[in-house]
C-alpha cells in the first residue's frame, strides 16, 4: 500500500543520477499483461537508461502480479533505488527521466482518494471503515445495548394518553445517547490508529446529525461528506460512495484549476490558453505546467529543424526557423511529450465544457 510515508520519501529522493519514474495503467477490464507489457515496452524506447529499463522491465515480468489498476515504478540505479506501488486506482500511463521522481500523480491521488475514514451509523451501533487510495484497508464495529421500543404491559390503548410509556421513552433515549457517545469514542480511536485524514458518515438524517455532535471539534471539522446508507450496506457498497466523494473532490480540483488557468490567460498573465498559443509555449520551453482535456487529439506540423509545433502548416516551412515541415498525426501527444521532457507538469481535464469551450488545452507559464 502507498502511504504517506512512501510519498514523503520519493519527495525527498533527488539524485546527480537519473530518475526513471514510470506510470503503467493495467485496468484488468481493458486488456491483459500482453498488451500492457507492449505499452511499456514503448513508452520506455524513448529512455536511454539500460539498468533502469531492465530494473523496470523485470519487476513486471517478475513481481508485478497484473491484479491492481496501474502501478507506479521509480528506479535510479545509480543510487540502487527501486520503487513499485501497485495501485487500486486508475491513472493514466506516463514515463519521466529526471533528478527526482515524479510524483505528482500519486501525490493528487493521495490529495483525492487518501485516507478515508468512513462511519455508518444507527441507534445501537456503528461500523466503520478505512478507505486508502480505493482500497479497503481496516474494518470494525461497535454494537451497543438494544433499544427497546415496545411499550410495557400495553399501557395505553387510548389516543392522546400515553400514560406509562414516558419513562421508557426517556429510558430509550438514554440507551441511544450511551450507544452513540461509546460509538463516536470507539470511532475517534479507530480514526487515530489508522491516520484517517477526512471523515464520512452513512446513516439516516437524525443519527449522522446526532453521531457528529458527539465527535471531538477536531474530528468535527474533518467531516467531509454525510450520505444516507443501510446499516447492512456490503463494504463495496460503502467504498462506491466513498470513491463518489473522492471523484467530486477531484472534479472540483480541476473546475478550479480550469477557472484560473482560463482568468489568468486572460488577463495575459502567466498562462496561455487554446492550441496554438499553447504550442508556442511548449516549443518555446516556456510551459511550467500544460493542462489538457483527457482524449483530446489533433493533427498537426512539426518542423524538422527545431521541432517547433504548430497547426498551420500553409507555408511548409517552420515561421521560426525556416526548415521544413511535417505533418504528424497527434500534436497533442507530442506537445505533452515536449512539456515534460523540459521538466514540466502535465495536468489531465476530465469532461470540463468550459475548458473545452477554450480549446482544451492551455498553459502555465515559466515566463
Ligand atoms: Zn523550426
Amino acid at each position: 500500500m502507498f502511504s504517506e510515508t512512501n510519498l514523503r520519501e520519493l519527495l525527498e529522493f533527488t539524485s546527480p543520477q537519473p530518475v526513471l519514474s514510470v506510470y503503467l495503467n493495467t485496468e484488468p477490464s481493458e486488456g491483459n499483461a500482453d498488451v500492457y507489457k507492449l505499452r511499456l515496452r514503448n513508452m520506455l524506447k524513448s529512455v536511454n537508461l539500460p539498468k533502469d529499463v531492465a530494473a523496470v522491465e523485470r519487476y513486471f515480468d517478475r513481481e508485478y502480479d497484473w491484479s491492481g489498476r496501474s502501478v507506479a515504478v521509480f528506479s535510479c540505479s545509480g543510487e540502487n533505488f527501486f520503487r513499485a506501488y501497485p495501485l487500486a486506482l486508475a491513472v493514466r500511463d506516463f514515463i519521466f527521466v529526471g533528478d527526482r521522481p515524479s510524483v505528482k500523480i500519486l501525490a493528487d491521488l493521495m490529495d483525492n482518494y487518501g485516507g478515508y475514514g468512513v462511519v455508518l451509523v444507527d441507534k445501537q451501533g456503528a461500523r466503520l471503515f478505512y478507505f486508502h487510495l480505493g482500497e479497503l484497508r481496516e474494518q470494525d464495529g461497535v454494537l451497543g445495548e438494544l433499544v427497546k421500543h415496545t411499550k410495557r404491559g400495553g399501557a395505553s390503548s387510548k389516543p392522546g394518553r400515553r400514560g406509562g410509556t414516558a419513562g421508557q421513552t426517556q429510558y430509550a433515549d438514554e440507551v441511544v445517547e450511551r450507544n452513540m457517545k461509546e460509538a463516536a469514542d470507539f470511532a475517534v480511536r479507530f480514526f487515530e490508529e489508522n491516520h484517517v485524514r477526512r471523515v464520512l458518515i452513512g446513516g439516516t438524517d437524525d443519527n449522522v446529525a446526532q453521531f457528529r455532535s458527539l465527535l471531538p471539534k477536531a474530528w468535527q471539522s474533518l467531516v467531509k461528506g454525510t450520505f444516507a446508507i443501510g446499516m447492512t450496506a456490503s463494504h463495496a457498497e460503502v467504498l462506491a460512495r466513498t470513491m463518489q466523494i473522492g471523484n467530486e473532490a477531484e472534479r472540483q480540483r480541476e473546475a478550479s484549476l480550469v477557472e484560473n488557468l482560463i482568468t489568468t490567460a486572460l488577463k495575459k498573465g502567466n498562462a496561455t490558453i487554446g492550441v496554438e498559443d499553447t504550442l508556442k509555449a511548449v516549443s518555446e520551453g516556456r510551459a511550467q505546467t500544460l493542462v489538457v482535456s483527457e482524449g483530446f487529439h489533433l493533427a498537426g506540423y512539426r518542423c524538422t529543424g527545431c521541432y517547433n509545433l504548430t497547426l498551420s502548416g500553409a507555408s511548409n516551412h517552420c515561421t521560426v526557423c525556416g526548415a521544413k515541415l511535417e505533418a504528424v498525426p497527434d500534436v497533442i501527444e507530442l506537445a505533452v511529450g515536449e512539456a515534460m521532457r523540459r521538466g514540466g507538469e502535465v495536468e489531465v481535464m476530465h469532461a470540463n465544457p468550459s475548458f473545452e469551450k477554450h480549446g482544451s488545452i492551455g498553459a502555465y507559464l515559466r515566463y
